[in-house]
């Protein structure tokens, strides 16, 4: 238990003790099951989340921990799951059970089991070694250790995959990320499962796809998705492989470089890197491949808005890039932030790319100094005309023409006297 605390931010691990000794008092049967057991077994240097699995009533026993040590509760009911945060730090009790898939790709209906039989209802056997908290032995059923040993993902059971086509979404997660391969045997069930990928709701392709996008190896685990044939199945076009790669590479070296002003975007960062993955995925792909995801997953409004006015942005060719830069302006102005971080991320022209960056970071902040109330005591009657006089004052400044505030007087001169 010591190894593992030390791998634990402090409010974590204080919740692991306030838990463990919860256990020792109540004599509760309480299981580290999951990740990080998993990770703790491969020797990761830190731990990030904890799942427990109670052999009973696991929301009474959190409930209890949280009137002793404080922090809120949120309880799903239906499946006696809880999370327990605490001085912003999480954790998740579930109830040890069995599921039940009335269809593929449905949600399970569960029932209270003894550990041996919540294991198998886990994706891979790596992911289904329980430690139990009072004394420290471990419940590997499947041979997970010696998977881990050998650096393997293995189904459980032949319909695995059929039962719950989002496994295959997240074993080529952990493959991509732990370098791990899957055995004969899984790859042949993840075949089986691939023509069950329809079944399964938008919404949770959309949740599995983001954590990709969010996770260690994105582009190697969605080369692997494409080649079980996950993309066909789903009726998306498939990625281009070289493609992928220097995508999310990009992604990576702008978003750690702050080279580009993202705070702007105003998007907390797990919703940038969700909404940068799917530029990467369907960004200049064409019209077709925007219809289908659109169809298939249940965007939100900004990055659907966002990946439809990309098709524009796009096609635009790069040619137009080598306009004044006040041209190259008005082609950019009305693209959202989100519309241009696709741009600027994914698009095949450097010319175009420059342009988005200077778009965002600069020209769009560009204004002419004169306001309505100038033009009113210049004597020009309140109209349309207003516009077309700032726009024509916005221009010059862009372009070099305007460089102070008695150049920008001399002009509005000049086109006043027109
Ligand atoms: P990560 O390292 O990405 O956090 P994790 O293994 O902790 O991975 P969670 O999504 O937190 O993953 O799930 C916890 C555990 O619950 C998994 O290790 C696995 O045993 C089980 N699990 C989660 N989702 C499924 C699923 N769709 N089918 C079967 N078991 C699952």
């Amino acid at each position: 238990m010591e190894t593992l605390l030390a791998k634990l931010a402090p409010p974590q691990a204080a919740m692991l003790r306030a838990i463990s000794d919860h256990t020792r008092v109540t004599g509760a049967a309480v299981y580290l099951v999951g990740g990080a057991v998993r990770d703790w077994i491969l020797g990761a240097p830190s731990i990030d989340d904890l799942d427990f699995s109670v052999d009973g009533d696991s929301v009474g026993f959190v409930r209890d921990l949280q009137r002793e040590h404080g922090g809120e509760l949120l309880v799903h009911e239906k499946f006696r799951t809880a999370r327990w945060v605490c001085q912003g730090a999480s954790v998740d009790v579930a109830m040890s059970r069995a599921e039940f898939y009335a269809r593929p790709g449905a949600l399970p209906t569960v029932s209270p089991a003894p550990i041996e039989v919540d294991l198998r209802r886990r994706d891979f056997a790596a992911n289904a070694i329980a430690c139990r908290l009072s004394d420290g032995v471990v419940v590997d059923p499947f041979q997970g250790r010696r998977d881990l040993e050998h650096r393997l993902l293995r189904g459980l059971h032949e319909h695995s995959f059929v039962d719950d086509p989002t496994r295959m979404l997240r074993g080529a997660r952990y493959a991509a990320r732990l370098g791990f391969a899957f055995d004969e045997g899984t790859l042949e069930a993840i075949q089986r499962g691939v023509p069950h990928l329809r079944a399964l709701s938008g919404e949770r392709i959309k949740y599995d796809f983001e954590l990709i996008f969010r996770d260690r190896e994105p582009a190697a685990a969605l080369r692997m998705l494409r080649e079980f044939g996950v993309f066909g199945a789903l009726g998306v076009p498939m990625p281009d492989p070289d493609k992928l790669d220097e995508r999310f590479a990009r992604i990576w070296s702008v978003f750690t470089k702050g080279e580009y002003v993202l705070d702007a975007l105003d998007l907390a960062p797990d919703r940038l890197l969700n909404a940068a993955g799917w530029g990467a995925l369907i960004y200049a792909q064409g019209q077709l491949a925007v219809r289908r995801w659109l169809e298939l997953a249940p965007f939100e409004h900004d990055v659907r808005e966002a990946l439809i006015a990309a098709g524009a942005l796009s096609t635009m060719s790069a040619q137009m890039f080598h306009a004044p830069t006040s041209r190259q302006s008005a082609l950019l102005h009305d693209f959202s932030g989100l519309t241009l971080l696709f741009g600027h991320l994914f698009d095949g022209s450097v010319l175009k790319r420059r342009a988005i960056h200077c778009e965002w970071k600069d020209w769009r902040w560009v204004r002419p100094t004169i306001n309505g109330e100038d033009l009113r005591a210049r004597g020009v009657p309140p109209g349309p005309e207003y516009r077309r006089i700032f726009d024509a004052l916005r221009d010059a400044w862009l372009d070099g023409r305007v460089l102070s505030l008695a150049d920008e007087q001399r002009l509005l001169d000049e086109i006043l006297a027109r």
